[in-house]
């Protein structure tokens, strides 16, 4: 048989991975990036540091995805977390794990990453093309080629791997899911995922700018607890955002039918009692002032106007004349801060797009598009999002390993 020709759409993680593997398949690859340069959104990963996967089994991989885990269950079986750490050592860039599993270059440098994929396509002889694609070209049901401004590439085979439609300035723009529109698939509608969150009320931008480390919050939705951690976190002018939030807004996929919290427990070292001992011990010290100047051992000050008028108490109220009450009112708002969240930031501010190609029209064995002969999806594109942890750049590395290999059997 003739050597197949396969047009990879997207050089970021997935279309890297896949291309690569496709000519190490044996197939002549040309790889499509409409940036200069491969992998940019790969750059800003784990701030800079790319937080590469999750040193982890299969299974708690899929425990991580919250929709269509059981589509990824051949792709995390061609190429587990395990492979992806020994393809990196293996491709000169030594890894280390970190807290909660998650393994980063020992370098802490996110370039790493991109000149060893840079150097594996290379090396495995792919043709890097900077164009950008604008429309997959097919003929009685099966892909023919790609076409560019410029140009029209015939190909035997194409990959999709244009990313989804987050942080729109690397080119992850969602033309992928033109594409697949276009050629008759189902896309389930673009929405933002690890995102900060907007507040129904103003608490937050009266503190602006304040960051709060080792805080532990809780994600109501309808009222029923759906999800706790303990980190860092910041107010804006919206609302919330920081590591913590941006993991908690995974768990909030229900904006416009259902509703949701925060809950902020703000001395989650301190368990309620000890907390009122050490209320009582800090109103004792400061007995003949205003109670809005006596919480300034508790509280990081741009905090305290807030937390008092949470706690209903008046703020000029002598602290000798608080009552056992009132001060469980207080210790009610600092182990249980109160966010209304009415949303979530625009998709160009999300980490990861939710939605996207849908699975059901996906071979989950081979990547390959049920529709189209010869096309082929891998990445944030497809409908498979996952939490923070390394998860979804797992998802990029098995499924274009998958669409790499599938793509490249005769
Ligand atoms: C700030 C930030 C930090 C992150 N940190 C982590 C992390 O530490 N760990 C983790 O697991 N995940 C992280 N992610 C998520 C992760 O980066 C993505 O899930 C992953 O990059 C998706 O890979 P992809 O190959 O599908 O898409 P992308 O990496 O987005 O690549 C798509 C590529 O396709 C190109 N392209 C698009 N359309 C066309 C076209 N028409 N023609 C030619 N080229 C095109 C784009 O320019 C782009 O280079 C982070 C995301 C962001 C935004």
């Amino acid at each position: 048989m003739a050597m197949l020709t396969i047009a990879v759409v997207g050089g970021g993680a997935a279309g890297l991975m896949a291309a690569g593997m496709a000519a190490r398949g044996g197939a002549r690859v040309l790889l499509f990036e409409k940036n200069q340069k491969v992998g940019r959104k790969l750059f800003i990963t784990g701030k800079g540091r790319c937080n590469v996967c999750n040193d982890c089994d299969a299974q708690t991989v899929l425990a991580n995805v919250p929709c269509n885990p059981r589509f990824l269950y051949s792709a995390l079986d061609a190429f587990s977390p395990a492979d992806v750490k020994a393809f990196f050592e293996q491709e000169g860039v030594p890894l280390k794990t970190e807290r909660g599993n998650r393994v980063f270059p020992v370098s802490d440098k996110a370039a790493d990453i991109i000149d060893a994929l840079y150097r594996f396509v290379r090396r495995e002889g792919v043709k890097l093309v900077q164009e950008e694609v604008c429309e997959i070209a097919t003929q009685d049901a099966r892909v023919s080629g790609v076409r560019t401004a410029r140009s029209f590439y015939g190909a035997d085979r194409v990959i999709v791997a244009t990313g989804g439609a987050s942080y729109p300035a690397t080119g992850s723009t969602g033309d992928g899911y033109r594409f697949a529109k276009a050629l008759g698939h189902t896309v389930s509608p673009a929405r933002p995922s690890l995102v900060p969150l907007v507040e129904a009320g103003a608490l937050c931008r009266e503190m602006m700018g304040l960051s709060l480390k080792n805080v532990s919050v809780t994600v109501f939705e309808d009222n029923k607890k759906v999800y706790e951690d303990f980190g860092e976190m910041l107010f804006t002018h919206f609302g919330v955002s920081g590591p913590l939030i941006l993991s908690a807004s995974a768990h909030m996929r229900h904006f416009g039918s259902k509703a949701y919290r925060l809950e902020i427990d703000l001395k989650p070292a301190l368990d309620r009692k000890t907390l009122d001992k050490r209320l009582l011990s800090d109103f004792e010290k400061h007995k003949n002032s205003d109670f809005i100047n006596a919480l300034g051992e508790l509280l990081p000050r741009k905090m305290i106007p807030v937390v008092v008028q949470a706690s209903g108490i008046d703020p000029h109220a002598k602290v000798n004349s608080i009552t056992k009450e009132q001060r469980r009112r207080l210790l009610d708002t600092l182990k249980a801060f109160q966010v209304g969240i009415s949303g979530a930031r625009p998709i160009s501010e999300a980490i990861i797009t939710s939605g996207g190609v849908s699975v059901r029209e996906i071979s989950p064995k081979t990547m390959a598009s049920k529709k189209v002969d010869g096309l082929f999806f891998a990445g944030e594109v497809l409908d498979v999002d996952a939490y923070t942890g390394g998860f979804n750049l797992q998802i990029a590395w098995s499924t274009g390993y998958l669409a790499g290999v599938s793509a490249a059997q005769g």
